[in-house]
Order: structure tokens, then C-alpha cells, then sequence
């Protein structure tokens, strides 16, 4: 079961490397959306934004529930997520339920999900790694 360790150099500033590569796709409205991947709880990596979708590559070892957090909302600043993939499978945000960042029924989070969207601060959930 061992993956050995393979750290590989690099020039990202991730938490440690590991087995699971996610990739983010995202993009902010002003280029200044600051979001990290947590998984248990735990943040992976933090990434700023560009106005154009990217993929926003991290790896973790880390195991448990899985989220993309805007933690830096303001002015005019939103957040739309595409998916994240996890070692290839890709988890639509608009299939998700869990988004506490997206404004619905007049609150932030106060609907069903099943949006790309995060304009508050707030979460979507990708369910567990
Ligand atoms: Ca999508
Ligand atoms: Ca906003």
C-alpha cells in the first residue's frame, strides 16, 4: 500500500505533496477571489483567482470531506467554481447541495445549491476524498 515518498521538487508552495492530485476549476469576477481547497478540515493550498477559468492543481494525502472556500468576499468580488476533479473524476458544482456561498432566497446559502456560484463567503462541498 505504500506510495514511498516521492516529493519530486517542484515549485508550488502545497502542504506536502501527496497521492491525491484535485484539480480546481475556477474563476473570480475581479481577479482578487482568494479560495482554498480544505479537505478534513485541513487547508491543502489557497490560490488567487484570475478573471479567466483555470485549473488549480493541488495533491494531498489528506482524507475526508472535501471543500472549495471563498474566505475574502467584498465589493464586487464572486467566485464561480466549474468542478474539481479528484485523480481525474470530475465533481460538477452545480451537482452539489452543499454550497454555503451562493445567494438564494434572498441569503447567502439559503437555498438547495446546485450552483457554480459563491457570491458571500462561503463553501461548496465535494463530498469526501
Ligand atoms: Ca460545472
Ligand atoms: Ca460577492
Amino acid at each position: 500500500m505504500s506510495q514511498g515518498s516521492n516529493n519530486g521538487g517542484g515549485s508550488s508552495s502545497s502542504a506536502g505533496g501527496g497521492s491525491k492530485t484535485i484539480v480546481v476549476r475556477a474563476r473570480g469576477t475581479t481577479g482578487q477571489e482568494q479560495i482554498r481547497l480544505r479537505v478534513n478540515n485541513t487547508t491543502v493550498q489557497t490560490w488567487t483567482l484570475s478573471t479567466n477559468m483555470q485549473n488549480y492543481t493541488a495533491t494531498t494525502n489528506l482524507s475526508g470531506g472535501s471543500v472549495v472556500e471563498f474566505f475574502n468576499d467584498g465589493g464586487n468580488r464572486d467566485v464561480q467554481v466549474d468542478y474539481i476533479s479528484v485523480n481525474g473524476n470530475i465533481r460538477q458544482s452545480e451537482h452539489q447541495t452543499y454550497n454555503t456561498g451562493v445567494y438564494q432566497n434572498g441569503q447567502c446559502g439559503g437555498g438547495n445549491g446546485y450552483s457554480e456560484w459563491m457570491h458571500c463567503n462561503g463553501a461548496i462541498g465535494y463530498g469526501n476524498l
